[in-house]
């Protein structure tokens, strides 16, 4: 193990997220002292049952007293709230980061109460499951994933650089882009497709004319890959559609009119139409497969490799 990257790191927000970092953090000793911070002394005493920090405190503002590096791991519409109540006690040269799935609200947020002296660096692994909580985190979470920043112009390079390599010794790789940019991406990779996915399971769980039973039976057929996307946490999901609305509007746009000519294809019986859109999306799942971001497997893999004995309880 190699030497401390900062002394004192403090985790606002000890969920799925928080906690992942709390557990690699520790592993690869990338901290001499973890304070952790949360709302509720019900997740804090949890926190503090699973060992994953050295202080615990429901007071954010003390956790992040001299930290020289201070992680917001909680709901993007949380963020401003958690900058506003932390902003005083941060430390000079202190390097401020959160993880939240949206980057232009969150900077809009949190930037107004940032101290001069305090390095912002906005930020967003592209890690998760539908799991919350402490319980929910394991330190291989951002194990060959990418790890975005969208770092403000006049950020310091230095402390970018920094935290990209804290990124790395947590088994991501690093990319830079403009919050703008973030937004539309995840928008297409991450944000429709959970909005697609609680829209069929609504749909399928409105349907008065096959029964409950039956859907749950016979879910293996397609419907069951939905359902575990459809399982993640209602007020992330909340905040993330709330908060990167129009980039989600614009991508939903797009979904509709194409699923109206796909609805035309099936309507007419274009039989070519089908089979070129089906052979074009099957040659993604084979890019990504190749990219190594996922398993040849059934049930997306992902659990499969990173952590087996979770598997068993999902
Ligand atoms: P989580 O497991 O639900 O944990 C949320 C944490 O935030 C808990 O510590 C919770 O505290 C705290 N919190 C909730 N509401 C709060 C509020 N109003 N004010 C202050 N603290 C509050 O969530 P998560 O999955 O770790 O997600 C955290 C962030 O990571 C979100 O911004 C999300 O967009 C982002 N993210 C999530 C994923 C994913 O797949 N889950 C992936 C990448 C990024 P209490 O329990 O004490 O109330």
């Amino acid at each position: 193990m190699s030497a401390p990257l900062f002394e004192k790191i403090a985790l606002v927000g000890i969920g799925l997220i928080g906690s992942s970092l709390a557990r690699v953090i520790r592993r690869e000793g990338l901290a001499s002292h973890i304070a952790i911070a949360t709302r509720s002394p019900e997740t804090l005493k949890r926190a503090e049952e699973l060992g994953l920090g050295g202080s615990y405190s429901t007071n954010a503002a003390e956790a992040v007293k001299d930290a020289d590096l201070v992680i917001v791991s909680v709901p993007v519409g949380s963020s401003g709230t958690v900058a506003e109540e932390i902003a005083p006690a941060l430390k000079a040269g202190a390097i401020l980061t959160d993880v939240g799935s949206t980057k232009g609200s969150v900077i809009a947020q949190m930037k107004p109460h940032v101290p001069a002296g305090v390095h912002f660096i906005p930020g967003h692994p592209l890690a998760g499951t539908e799991k919350s909580g402490p319980d929910a985190g394991f330190a291989e979470l951002f194990e060959n994933r990418w790890c975005i920043l969208t770092p403000l112009p006049d950020t310091d390079p230095e402390a970018v650089e920094k935290l990209s390599e804290f990124w790395r010794r947590c088994g991501s790789n690093i990319d830079t882009m403009d919050p703008e940019h973030h937004d539309m991406v995840l928008a297409i990779v991450s944000h429709l497709p959970h909005i697609i996915a609680y829209n069929i399971v609504g749909t399928a769980d409105d349907l008065a004319a096959v029964t409950k039973s039956e859907v749950i039976k016979y879910s293996a057929s397609g419907f069951r890959d939905f359902t575990r996307i459809a399982a993640s946490d209602p007020t992330m999901w909340r905040d993330v559609c709330l908060h990167n609305k129009d980039a989600i509007l614009e991508m939903l746009a797009r979904f509709s009119e194409d699923l109206a000519s796909l609805q035309r294809a099936i309507r007419w019986g274009d039989g070519e139409k089908l089979f070129d859109l089906f052979t074009r999306t099957r040659a993604i799942r084979r890019s990504i497969i190749e990219a190594g971001q996922e398993i040849d497997a059934p049930d997306f893999g992902r659990q499969v490799v990173a952590h087996p004995e979770k598997l068993a309880k999902s």
